[in-house]
């Protein structure tokens, strides 16, 4: 019996005992292509000699000082080296301990600025419908799923949601992705004045969308268009690349593809790469100097920020990354894996779309390719894909979403970016099989 309260109360789970290179393994010996990095965390895949060697270093060295009376010098040279490689204007770093941390950091330096500012009147958050930033209270209550936020919505503050950028499903027919994108844009507009222009705080949404969508980028210039939207009125831009950013697109920040820099990043996941929990916000200078100016900090703060440990394996994933020219691989092998699934899919009537940027993938199962109709959502056709991919040796992370009542269900595939083809062509084969199964169980 397991004392653990894992994610499902009553979840049978194998035990994992190790991981090398882009496989785990468990307790009976049975190993598994890691296809989705954990939940895309693992971005240099298992047991990396140079990551653990430097978390050795590290460890003989300071394990633990608090931030209140030190700064160390590992996390300096951490924040030097994300601001030597941030989105433009980026220039200060809020080092935290993971993705929901970061994106409540984020939003409340948001206030907070605006409060320095004088515009304490600002008190609006807009976010999208179907997006998920995080677990606790300030992250879930941005984040537009209303399938986690349901039970909890009396303690959620106030936000305010319009539709993500969501071609698959949004862009009509005929319509090309400038209309779109122009389309998809002034639903932010439209929301900053219908709120009041001087009561917005923020627009907080994932440049490429994970855990809600699969993978789903924005149409050109949706996002150029936000960015102008929110300089009209004084809105932050808060980007979430807690999941698609540090590399997994192709670019260290996907935003670099949509040509523009938020006033506000949040990162995670693949900063560390899964060898210690570790986030961060990456902040303009006119927010910082308005904290500077003013109270003179942030308010804010937890036990575990910069911590030396979470440092160091942020600074030795990222220096590998950089030393292996490891985003040149992201770029081929993303295309490989994005043309593989292309060719094992083909006319498949179960997969109504296939998307992504690097390695960072996703595949919408419908159940009938032509009128893009979704499976019924009590199959749970997105759990069946685990279960049948677990059982041929193959992580991948499935998701069912809602958007304005139609669910969906996808696959989302972030692999190592030390993958090479012939592991992405088992790992699609393997897919196949699963996606396969899972269907014709439920048929
Ligand atoms: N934002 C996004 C886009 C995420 O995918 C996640 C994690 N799935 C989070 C925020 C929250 O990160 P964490 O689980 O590290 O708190």
């Amino acid at each position: 019996m397991t004392h653990i309260l894992h994610r499902s109360a009553n979840a049978v789970m194998p035990v994992a005992v190790g991981g090398k290179g882009i496989e785990l393994f468990d307790r009976n010996g049975k190993s598994y292509l890691d296809a989705s990095g954990g939940a895309a965390v693992s971005c240099l895949g298992h047991g990396h000699p140079d990551v653990l060697a430097a978390l050795h270093r590290q460890l003989d060295t300071l394990a633990y000082a608090h931030t209140g009376f030190f700064t160390t010098e590992i996390a300096e040279r951490l924040a030097d080296r994300l601001v030597e490689d941030a989105p433009p204007g980026l220039d200060h770093v809020y080092l935290v301990s993971g993705g929901s941390e970061a994106i409540e950091a984020a939003l409340k330096m948001a206030r907070q600025y605006f409060v320095e500012k004088g515009e304490s009147q600002r008190r609006h958050i807009i976010a999208r419908r179907q997006s998920y930033h995080g677990n606790t209270l300030g992250a879930l209550a941005a984040g537009g799923n209303e399938w986690r936020r349901a039970q909890f919505r009396p303690l959620l503050i106030e936000t305010h949601h319009i539709d993500p950028c969501y071609a698959y499903r949004q862009q009509e027919a005929g319509e090309s992705d400038a209309t779109y994108a122009a389309r998809a844009a002034q639903a932010l507009e439209d929301k900053i004045l219908e709120l009041g222009s001087d009561q917005v705080i923020a627009f907080v949404a994932e440049t490429v969308v994970g855990a809600t969508l699969g993978a789903v980028p924005p149409v050109a210039d949706y996002f150029k268009r936000i960015r102008a939207i929110c300089d009209r009125y004084g809105v932050l831009l808060i980007l979430d690349e807690v999941m698609c950013g540090m590399g997994r697109t192709g670019t260290l920040h996907a935003c670099e593809q949509d040509g523009i820099a938020p006033d506000l990043i949040a990162i995670a996941k693949g900063l560390g790469g899964g060898y210690q929990p570790v986030g961060a916000v990456l902040l303009s200078k006119q927010i910082y100097d308005a904290f500077s100016g003013g109270s003179g900090f942030f308010q804010h703060g937890h036990t575990y920020m910069g911590h030396p440990m979470a440092a160091a394996a942020g600074l030795a994933v990222q220096e590998v990354i950089r030393r292996d020219g490891l985003l040149a691989n992201v770029v081929a092998m993303g295309g490989h894996l994005q043309r593989r699934l292309e060719e094992r899919f083909a006319n498949h009537h179960h997969v109504g779309d296939i998307r992504g940027r690097g390695l960072f993938r996703g595949v919408e199962l419908v159940s009938d390719g032509d009128t893009k109709q979704p499976f019924a959502p009590e199959l749970k056709l997105n759990a069946l894909i685990k279960r049948e991919a677990m059982a041929r040796g193959l992580m991948v992370y499935p998701m069912g979403g809602t958007i304005d009542g139609v669910r969906g269900d996808h696959v989302l595939l972030a692999p190592p970016f030390i993958v090479n083809r012939e592991q992405v062509d088992m790992i699609v084969e393997r897919l196949g099989d699963a996606v396969d199964a899972a269907v014709a169980s439920v048929s």
